[in-house]
């Protein structure tokens, strides 16, 4: 018996998950956004459907960062105080990783085993290089989350593709028939599966190596989550020829990965017997950027059982019984009494309103049409759209009953558009004290999962505002629907799939991106759109027609919580991409 299973970990698995961030839980903080959320979301759903699938990422001592923000809307870093000991379990395995600049790295992992509602374990190793026996810029190379230059990134990226690999086969797992990159930063997996089937071939005068591009083929699966090309991972040849020693020769990765540079996306792509966007459009989308490959889509999901909130999670429990195990049976939500929908909606938002009170000094009332954005603070979701026209919205405000809003988002540490993106918004509450009290803005600070999961479910109306075709799916607004928050979005990534005008929320403008406008006519008009669906729409139905607003809740729960869920998408990637025959 393989003395792995003793941590519980159970090697025959024959799916290997790799994401450079997985997002279980708060105070595990080595995750940013959207994609590490998914990634530990994906987990948990394989979990809970007895799929044999191990998940691989690195260990991030410092976190991404905590983020304060000051009194001038500065955000400012801090690296995140959190004791890995306390939340999960050295392995005792330790490897060599050589293939960073030849020098011997010792490698060790830490295991967490999330346990799914039906009792499967999932493990999830969380590679560290911090030992007393690595030197020390090394041991730093697992510090922090998107930190460091190219170079330092690079590495971080060779520990996660080749160590990953690597520290799999330490472990025993020896059965594994699919990898599954979760966007491209582990596409260097590829390198250490073509080194681990390569074959020698005599001829008379020499030998040569012969890479086996096909085998590696069959091996992996890709998901690409990025529509806009200077989103992709790029690496410089000369460096790439410095940092990473493989043995295999750049003339070789130079024709796996692109000519002009390292693309970690090509290399996925082509070292791939699948690949897949993450909704319909961007589907779509991605196969215009790489017209040589096929790309299918598999829309993103949220894990419903974690981002159910414990008043509707009673609801459904009465209402749709089968819920738990099968997020289809939420259909069901159809049928719950109105009133009841409202009362645990009501529960969410004063749970929320009171957070908002000791965090921010700030009173909100709960009888307010309550609007919520919260997601990184990247410039592309436009998080200031709304005030834009600013006397438009404090008009609107104003003759209605009342507006209050709801922000939070961290900006990359060195994304300048997105940090001015926070002070922005912090000019334009400042403004808006003065001119009015029929207007209410907070930004709360340190957006994390838990407090997504309090703010996607305490607001009325989830916002999203991205410049199309920017948002590839986009899953918060999944979690709001879940909870019967109703969406009021651009069309783009998921709510293209997910909007049914008036039943399950509203969008802003239609699907023409209008790529004939200059940024600011375009920004002037989505702008005009939301004032216009919010003034004509959201506004009456929700301070005029309060069981329509319940209905709508009951359709949003019904057609899109029962959909958008990474039970049903775990469920599609085992029919199209992991046990598939095409
Ligand atoms: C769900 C979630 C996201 C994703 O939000 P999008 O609006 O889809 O970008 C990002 N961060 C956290 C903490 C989340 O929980």
């Amino acid at each position: 018996m393989n003395s792995y299973l003793r941590s519980g970990i159970d090697t025959e698995s024959t799916i290997a998950y790799f994401s450079m961030e997985i997002g279980i839980a708060s105070d595990i903080p080595t995750y940013s956004g959207g994609l590490g959320v998914l990634a530990g979301d994906t987990l948990k759903s394989c979990a809970d459907l007895g799929l044999p699938v191990v998940g691989i990422t690195l260990l991030y001592r410092k976190g991404y960062f905590r983020q304060e923000i000051t009194g001038q809307g500065e955000q400012k870093e801090h690296p995140v105080d959190w004791r890995p000991e306390d939340h999960l379990q050295r392995l005792p395995g330790k490897i060599v990783l050589d293939e960073i600049e030849g020098r011997s790295i010792i490698t060790q992992a830490w295991l967490y085993i999330y346990t799914g509602t039906t009792g499967k374990p999932v493990p999830i190793l969380f590679l560290d290089t911090d030992l007393e026996e690595n030197e020390e810029p090394d041991r730093r190379l697992t510090d922090s989350l998107y930190a460091g230059d190219s170079e330092f990134r690079l590495k971080q990226e060779i520990l996660l593709g080749i160590g990953g690999v690597k520290y799999l086969r330490e472990l025993g797992f020896n059965r594994i028939h699919t990898y599954h990159m979760n966007e491209g930063h582990s596409s260097l997996l590829t390198l250490e599966l073509l080194r681990e089937h390569q074959r020698t071939v005599f001829e008379t005068w020499d030998e040569e190596t012969v890479w086996d591009v096909e085998k590696v083929k069959s091996l992996c699966v890709f998901t690409t989550h990025t529509p806009v090309s200077a989103g992709h991972d790029r690496f410089g040849f000369d460096l790439v020829e410095r940092v990473l020693k493989t043995g295999i020769s750049m003339n070789v990765i130079r024709r796996l990965s692109g000519e002009d540079c390292l693309n970690m996306t090509t290399l996925g792509l082509n070292l791939s017997r699948f690949a897949n966007g993450v909704a319909y459009q961007h589907g779509d989308v991605s196969s215009g950027m790489f017209p040589h490959h096929q790309i299918d889509f598999i829309t993103n999901g949220i894990h419903t059982y974690t981002w159910v909130h414990e008043s509707f999670r009673k609801l459904f429990d009465r209402h749709a019984r089968l819920w738990k195990n099968d997020p289809k049976y939420l259909r069901e939500a159809m049928s719950i009494p109105r009133d009841e929908v409202w009362q645990a909606h009501l529960e969410c938002k004063n749970e929320l309103f009171d957070r908002v009170s000791k965090m921010m000094s700030e009173t909100f009332d709960p009888n307010i049409l309550t609007l919520g954005f919260a997601r990184r603070a990247a410039a592309y979701k436009r998080a200031s759209l709304m005030f834009r026209h600013l006397d438009r919205l404090i008009e609107i405000a104003e003759s209605s009953p009342g507006l209050q809003i709801v922000y939070a988002g961290k900006s990359h540490p060195k994304d300048e558009a997105g940090k001015r993106l926070i002070r922005e918004i912090h000019e334009f509450q400042k403004k808006i004290e003065q001119r009015t009290k029929k207007l209410k803005l907070v930004y709360i600070p340190n957006y994390n999962m838990d407090l997504g999961y309090y703010i996607t479910g305490g607001v009325d109306v989830w916002v999203n505002t991205p410049i199309r075709p920017h948002e590839a799916s986009g899953t918060s607004g999944m979690k709001a629907a879940l909870n019967g928050v109703l969406n009021l979005s651009i069309l783009d990534g998921w709510w293209v799939e997910g909007c049914i005008e008036g039943v399950t929320g509203w969008a802003i403008g239609d699907l023409d991106p209008r790529l004939d406008l200059s940024p600011d006519d375009r920004d002037d008009l989505d702008c005009k759109n939301l004032h216009d669906t919010l003034e004509s729409k959201v506004i009456p139905k929700y301070y005029e027609d309060r069981t329509g607003w319940a209905d709508m809740q009951c359709q949003a729960i019904a057609i899109n919580g029962s959909l958008f869920n990474t039970h049903r998408q775990m469920e599609q990637y085992v029919t199209k991409a992991y046990f598939s025959c095409r």
